[in-house]
């Protein structure tokens, strides 16, 4: 078998590993299957693209990885339980909070017509930028920045990803930039002292808010979570702003 067939027999093997695991947390997740535009984009992305090259073989498994920089790639399921609870449509405009290693992204790009993300690690955010142009991804845009203030000047988004957990509170700038009938998955931690969760700890849950016609917001608790936490910034000035155009 060449490298290309490999690849993508193992990444069929995870979509099914997937699509498995979604069918056993169907009481987390009010369904037992994934929208088909999702499984479609975990079917195209090649996963093994954004880990080092040390980790090809592992790419594939469905768990979470670390990545250098004390980050990880997360989990496939939850990229496509995410990308699923954000109902997101090919006319969307879509923003996404921790760019880290850009998969998320690239799933979400699959989906929407445009995709911003906010990365605050700018080694993190830069590998990201290049890997995706490299992989010819035109409707990406990365900012190296505090994502917790959101991306205001493209808003308003229809679908919000925030890949990393807002502690005791999703951001108010989040909830601003939402568009009516907008849709924010975050993972939201409970715990009380930041030092105590380093990687492995369920003292986070998966929330889904939706902001109604009116601007009202619901909110749906939808299941436990291991996240790194969302950093805070310094709150104070603006962010650098390293956005790339279309290169792809
Ligand atoms: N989306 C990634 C997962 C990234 S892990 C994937 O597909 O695998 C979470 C990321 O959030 C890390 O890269 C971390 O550096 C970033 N992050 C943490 N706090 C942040 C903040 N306040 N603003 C933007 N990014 C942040």
């Amino acid at each position: 078998m060449n490298e290309a067939d490999d690849m993508l027999a193992r990444r069929q093997a995870m979509v099914a590993e997937i699509e498995r695991e979604v069918a056993q947390t169907r009481k987390w997740l009010g369904k037992d299957r994934l929208d088909p535009r999702v499984v479609a984009a975990l079917a195209k992305v090649p996963r093994h693209r954004f880990v080092p090259p040390t980790m090809v073989d592992v790419a594939y498994e469905n768990r979470p990885q670390p990545i250098g920089h004390g980050q990880t790639i997360s989990q496939p399921y939850m990229v496509a339980v995410m990308s699923d609870l954000a109902q997101i449509g090919p006319e969307d405009t879509v923003l996404e909070i921790g760019t880290g290693c850009g998969y998320q992204t690239a799933i979400l790009a699959e989906l929407a017509a445009r995709v911003y993300s906010v990365e605050i690690v700018p080694e993190l955010a830069r590998a990201a930028m290049r890997r995706l142009a490299e992989l010819g991804y035109a409707n990406i845009q990365i900012r190296i920045g505090d994502g917790a203030r959101g991306w205001p000047e493209h808003a308003p988004y229809d679908a919000i990803v925030v890949t990393a957990a807002a502690w005791h509170r999703v951001p108010p700038a989040l909830i601003e930039q939402l568009a009516p009938g907008g849709r924010l998955v975050v993972p939201v931690d409970h715990s009380k002292d930041p030092a105590r969760y380093p990687f492995f700890d369920q003292e986070q849950e998966l929330m889904l808010i939706t902001k109604d016609a009116d601007g009202r917001l619901h909110e749906r608790s939808i299941m436990p979570v291991a996240f790194v936490p969302l950093v805070e910034g310094d709150g104070e000035g603006e962010a650098e702003d390293s956005s790339e155009g279309a290169r792809g």
